[in-house]
Order: structure tokens, then sequence, then C-alpha cells
């Protein structure tokens, strides 16, 4: 399916470039006049929401406030300030422009109020095609899915992306493809989700090298977003196993942060599983390029061409955590394809913390 260049609406999903200036309408079409903008705290580049604010106010409508207060890992705390100021400014509806910290943001208080949430990702998180929020609470990060945490409508406007570092892109396009590497061999898979999945995972194994070597590669850029929206409907309807579930708690327990961990675990969680579904297996290698029909080849290969850590050490994780995270992994219960034995999984996440590639 080949979205680039012009402004395909696929009924809640806009792409296109300059598809941004399409905001005022959308806020119309949902009833809404006056919008809360979200942002992230810090730096966001054209992830901008004084550039929102401008393109409400020429359409004569008028941002009720702009909170640039979004976090890694949505803290209550954070959620609870904004709760305030929205309801302060009396919001009737919320934009959330950027990475998948602010859309969660953006979830969090869409569920919380009932207002109508329009995401513009500038990430390749993917969150926002899924109804799943992830909460911190007191060092605790409780998941929970719910079908009215799904955004109302969705923007994809490539020239929002461009000021996203290549090293972001890296990280966060292999978070998107992990969506849709476990959606392969979900509990609940099905052809069309597999067919979905497998484009999203070509598409960014082909984009993602091209924007490390080319930040300003705007095809690439147009490209890997595209896959990860993909990837991103993997995750809203697929079960996840091993490999999300190891991230969590790496990243929920250690303080890890989100995108370079699902980047380091994925190779080990996909060689743990590989023995349990070789057909799964062959036909992630076909999507790899270089993998000579072996998807672990295909991936370390990748993780090399993209230049990004491949160690839990360099992110701060601690020798004396991998038992701690043994165990947290252990306690889960959930499906996947291959049983969970203590050791080799204790093995997986030492080969992760100490930057071996996967085998
Ligand atoms: P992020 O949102 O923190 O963004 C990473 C960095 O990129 C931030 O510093 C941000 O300011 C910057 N950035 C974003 N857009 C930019 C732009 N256009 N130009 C320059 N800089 C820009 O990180 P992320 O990896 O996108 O999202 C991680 C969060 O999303 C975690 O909290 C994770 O739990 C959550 N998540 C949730 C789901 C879900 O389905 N619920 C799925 C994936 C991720």
């Amino acid at each position: 399916m080949d979205t680039s260049g012009s402004n395909v609406d696929h009924n809640k999903v806009l792409f296109g470039s300059r598809s941004v200036t399409k905001l005022p309408d959308t806020i119309k079409r949902l009833g809404g006049s006056s919008p809360v903008i979200l942002t992230s705290k810090g730096k966001n580049g054209t992830a901008n929401g004084n550039m929102l604010a401008k393109i409400l106010t020429d359409a004569s409508m008028t941002p009720a406030a702009i909170l640039n207060v979004a976090v890694m890992h949505t803290p209550k705390p954070v959620t609870e300030e904004a709760l305030e100021k929205l309801k302060a400014h009396a919001a009737d509806c919320i934009v959330s422009i950027g990475g998948g910290s602010v859309v969660g943001l953006g979830k969090a208080l869409s569920v919380r109020t009932g207002l109508k949430h329009i995401c513009i990702p500038t990430t390749y998180s993917g969150s926002e095609m899924t109804p799943i929020l992830g909460e911190t609470e007191n060092g605790r990060k409780v998941t929970r899915s719910d079908p009215k945490i799904l955004p109302d409508f969705v923007i994809y406007d490539v020239d929002l992306t461009m000021s996203l570092p290549a090293a972001t892109c890296a990280y966060s396009g292999v978070n998107a493809m992990a969506h849709a590497v476990e959606s392969l061999y979900a509990v609940n898979t099905s052809p069309a989700i597999s067919k979905l999945a497998l484009e999203g995972i070509q598409g960014l194994a082909e984009a993602l090298p091209a924007i490390v070597k080319d930040s300003n590669d705007r095809s690439a850029r147009e490209k890997a977003q595209h896959a990860a929206w993909l990837c991103g409907v993997c995750l809203g309807t697929s079960a996840t196993a091993l490999h999300h579930k190891l991230c969590h708690t790496l990243g929920g327990s250690f303080n890890l942060p989100h995108a370079e961990t699902h980047t380091i675990i994925l190779p080990h969680a996909v060689a743990y599983n590989a023995p349990a579904i070789p057909d799964t297996m062959q036909k992630l290698a076909s999507v790899l390029p270089g993998s000579e029909g072996d998807a672990i080849r295909g991936l370390n290969i990748l993780l090399e061409k993209l230049e990004v850590s491949r160690s839990l050490k360099a992110f701060g994780m601690r020798e004396e955590d991998i038992d701690k995270a043994t165990e947290i992994a252990m306690s889960m219960q959930y499906a996947n394809p291959r049983a969970m034995e203590k050791d080799a999984i204790c093995e997986l996440i030492r080969r992760a913390w100490a930057g071996e590639p996967a085998r």
C-alpha cells in the first residue's frame, strides 16, 4: 500500500506531508473547538505546540492551553497535574504531538475525562494505534487495555518527524518492529495480521538504515512512518509474549529507556523462541536483508547497520540485577511459544546486559 506523497484518509488515520494543516477540520469533525495541546518536556524539534497553536488560531480556533509536560512511562502525578490544568482551561478535546510518552499522557487524560484524543505521532512507538496504557506510580508500571483508551484520530505528517535524531529513529523503529515480530507468533495471530506485520518489518528494515545514513532522507522517513503504523496496528490487535513482557520488566523495574531496551532485547527474545517457531523464523528471515534464511543473523546485521548500543549495561543496568530481572520475568504468566526455562531466560538477560550478539 503506497501512501506516500498524497493525503490518504483511512477513516481515522491521515497520512501525508502537510497533513497537520487538517488539524482544525479534524477537531471540528470530532465536535471540539478548544483543545489542550500536549507535548513532551524538553526538546521536541518540529513536534512543537506553538506551531500547532498557530495553525489553530489561523483557522479562528483558540487552543485552551499548551502543556509541555509529558515524560516517559506516564507517571500518575504528571497526569493528575495536567488534568487539573485541562479542567481549569475548560479544554473540550486533546491533541498530543510527539512520541509515545506524549501519546501516553493524552490517553491517560482522555480515558479520565472522556474527551476525544487526536494524536500527531513523531516517533515510531505505535502507541497511537493501541488501546493500551501503561502508567507508573511509586516506581511500578501498571498496564491496562480498554477500547476507550484508543485515540480517536491520528495524523501522520512526515514533515514533523524530520527533526527526530537519526539515533532516536533507529531505536524507535526497532521498537515498532518488535510489535510486529511478536504479532507473528502471538496466541491470537491471524493471516491478515501476519501480512501487515511482515510488510511493517520489511519497511523498517529497509528505511531505518537509510535514515541513519542520511537523516534528511524524507522518503525513507515516510516509509518508516508508514511501516511503524502497520506495526502499531499489529500491537493494537495482538497479544504480546516474552519480548514485550521482558522489556516491560526491565523498563519498569530498572528504569531503562523504553525504545533502547526493546532494541537490545529483540534479537535475544526471538532467538529464545526460535526452536518453537521454525515456520515463523523463515517468514521473518524472508523480509530481513542479508539474513540468508536466518532471522537472527538478519536482526544482528540490521542492528549493526543502525549503530545502536547492544548492551543494557550501557544504560545503567547492574550485573546483580540480572537475577532479579529473571525472577520477575519467571513470575509473570502469559502465553509464549516456548516454555519459560529459568536458566535460559537468565542467560538471555545476561547476554543482553553484556552486549553479546544474539545467537
Ligand atoms: P518519547 O516519546 O519519550 O520520545 C523520545 C524522544 O524523542 C523525546 O526526547 C522526545 O522529546 C523526542 N522527540 C519526539 N518527537 C520529536 C521530533 N519530531 N523532533 C525531535 N525530537 C522529538 O519515546 P517513545 O519511544 O516514542 O515512547 C516511549 C513511551 O511510549 C514509553 O512510555 C512507552 O511505555 C510508551 N509506549 C506505549 C505503547 C502503547 O501501546 N501503550 C507502545 C509503545 C510505547
